[in-house]
């Protein structure tokens, strides 16, 4: 497993649209690994393959609070089959803008389908901070970051706040 470099805005390639895997291999696996490991290392909830330059439909997830056992979930190929009527606000942030958070509403529910670490199909709803983050992740495959819910004043803040930060860790 190794620890990859995670993307930040206004990095282009975050802007790329994502490809389906043709099916889960030892090789889609080991990315997997490498994106949880990244995951957590960051530390962060959730983790697009894009953020680490990879353009292909995989996400990894790990929703377990502080204390509880880890409880890591793959996702290849996820759609979003229906969703909620209700939307709820929640504080969104993100590993590739870090320090910015702002709230964007999302549908409260939706119901996914995709495969897991093993290429087994899941078909399930989701809700809560899952349905906030899985909808999230979704946004990387289609060159979505949540800034770009936001104002264009807040938007351009946000990708100013996280230059400068580049450039004094760059500098130190
Ligand atoms: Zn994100």
């Amino acid at each position: 497993m190794a620890i990859r470099e995670i993307l930040t805005v206004p990095n282009p390639i975050l802007k790329q649209v994502s490809k389906p895997v043709k099916a889960v291999t030892d090789e889609t696996r080991a990315l997997m690994d490498d994106m949880l490991a990244t995951m957590y290392a960051a530390p962060g909830i959730g983790l697009a393959a894009i953020q680490i330059g990879e353009p292909i439909n995989v996400i990894v997830m790990d929703l377990a609070k502080e204390g509880e056992e880890p409880a890591p979930r793959y996702f290849v190929n996820p759609e979003i089959l229906e969703v909620d009527e209700e939307f709820v606000p929640y504080d969104e942030g993100c590993l590739s803008v870090p320090e910015v958070f702002d709230t964007v509403d999302r549908p409260k529910r939706c119901r996914i389908t995709y495969l897991d670490y093993n290429g087994k199909r899941v078909t399930e709803w989701a809700e809560g901070l899952y349905a906030v983050c899985i909808q999230h992740e979704l946004d990387h495959l289609k060159g979505v970051v949540f800034i770009d819910y936001l104002s264009k004043l807040k938007k351009t803040r946000a990708i100013k706040k996280v230059q400068k930060a580049q450039k004094l860790k760059a500098a130190s």
